[in-house]
């Protein structure tokens, strides 16, 4: 390397010298490439579609191989995700590769939540990442990244519009994840009504604000090729693992009665395209957008929400340490508040319960003078009834001392009177005594 070609400022403050001879950090690009390919890659896709779009069909079409997984069926109560990963290896370069797919999406009479669990799923990995960065003992080079890098939303080959459904749940996505929109079974549709399909649901995206991914523009060596490819969106793709013989080639095709559409014929549908797009020129942009774009609105709202700032009331930089003595106090303060909130509550209710004893024992006593009251006026009145009683009794007593008295002198007088009866009712036994 010529010695004025490092002579280049490289900052303010920052002296440039030349080499005299080579020194050996320009194989830096070359460290970084073995590095990265003993460490393998990872790259995760997320298909969202319908079920029977053919899904599971433009994976293996993809990726050229059979991945395993049972036909989903049309009765699914809602909507989930499949998460499957394998192990790939393409020269000496190997892949972890995770497939998510939904299973039931569009299966339910009522689609308004259908977006949900696509939402949750894709913050969940989000989380998991973002959780493995706040250990303090992190390993993030053999963590298994999980965070979905692409998004392939198959829309079906009707021909009109995109169904509400397909805009809710692409707007719902677009913030999260790298949007690629395909057009599935394109064979389904014809020439001319696939132009215009694409024109109509390109502008229904515009119109309705759904972000989709733009393949990156600013490298000049991908820039031609993606800005083309950019104009071609979205996809019209047609799966199929089976190969026919075509002229004396061995090819990817559907064979139908009445002719046979080649899966990897550009001039047949846009799968070289997106095969193109998708793995061999932006696959590390689609990891990179992940991770610098749509993970780092996930994190920077959540550690906001959590209570973190960059910078105080005032615009001035904030530290982490300040941040977290920030909340400490906070939470200190919010306990204390806490704490005499429920102190005076229960001194208030303390007051409360004394009153309302207070009142309990005013009216027992109350109670109790007015049965003891009542007691002494009853008793009062058997006092009286008994002296009563006592009189009525003393005066009959006298009153039968007299009767006696009067009916013994009586009987004397009355004893002779009946002697002299006896005798004369001898004398005479039909004499009447009375
Ligand atoms: P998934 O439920 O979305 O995973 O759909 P599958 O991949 O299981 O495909 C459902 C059916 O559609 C299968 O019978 C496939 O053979 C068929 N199929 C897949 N891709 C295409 C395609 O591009 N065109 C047509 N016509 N049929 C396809």
């Amino acid at each position: 390397m010529a010695a004025t070609d490092i002579a280049r400022q490289v900052g303010e403050g920052c002296r440039t010298v030349p080499l005299a001879g080579h020194v050996g950090f320009d194989s830096l690009p070359d460290q970084l490439v073995n590095k990265s390919v003993s460490q393998g890659f990872c790259f995760n896709i997320l298909c969202v579609g319908e079920t029977g779009l053919g899904k599971s069909t433009l994976m293996d079409t993809l990726f050229n191989t059979k991945f395993e997984g049972e036909p989903a069926t049309h009765t699914q109560p809602g909507v989930q995700l499949r998460s499957n990963t394998y192990d790939l290896q393409e020269s000496n370069v190997g892949l972890k590769l995770t497939i998510v797919s939904t299973v039931g999406f569009g299966d339910q009479i009522n689609k308004e939540d259908s977006y949900k669990p696509i939402v949750e799923f894709i913050d969940a990995q989000f989380e998991a990442y973002l959780q493995e960065e706040l250990k303090i003992r992190r390993v993030l080079h053999t963590y298994h990244d999980s965070r979905i890098h692409a998004c392939l939303y198959f829309i079906a080959p009707t021909g009109h519009s995109l169904k509400s459904l397909d805009l809710v749940t692409m707007k719902k996505l677009d913030s999260k994840v790298n949007i690629i929109p395909i057009i599935a079974k394109s064979d389904a549709i014809s020439k001319s009504e696939l132009t215009k399909f694409k024109i109509k649901i390109t502008s229904e995206l515009v119109s309705n604000g759904v972000q989709i991914y733009q393949f990156p523009t600013d490298d000049e060596s991908v820039a031609e090729i993606n800005g083309t490819m950019n104009a071609h969106l979205p996809f019209a793709v047609i799966g199929s693992t089976e190969e026919l013989k075509i002229g004396n080639k061995m090819m990817k095709a559907r064979q139908y009665p009445w002719g046979t559409v080649q899966v990897e014929n550009e001039a047949h549908c846009d799968f070289v395209k997106l095969r193109e797009m998708l793995i061999r020129v932006n696959m590390e942009d689609l990891r990179e957008q992940t991770h610098s774009r749509h993970y780092e609105l996930y994190r920077r709202c959540k550690l906001e929400e959590m209570g973190f700032k960059d910078t105080d009331p005032d615009s001035k930089p904030f530290s982490l340490q300040e941040t977290y003595e920030a909340k400490r106090n906070e939470f200190l303060g919010e306990l204390q508040k806490k704490e005499e909130e429920m102190r005076q509550m229960f001194v208030q209710r303390v007051k409360e319960k004394e009153a309302e004893l207070k009142e309990a024992e005013k009216e027992l006593h109350e109670k109790f003078d007015r049965l003891k009251k009542l007691h002494q006026d009853e008793k009062k009145k058997l006092e009286d009834k008994k002296k009563s009683l006592d009189d009525e009794v003393n005066a009959f007593k006298q009153r039968k001392t007299a009767a006696e008295l009067l009916q013994s002198q009586g009987s004397q007088a009355g004893g002779s009177q009946t002697l002299k009866r006896d005798k004369e009712k001898k004398n005479n036994p039909w004499l009447c005594t009375e």
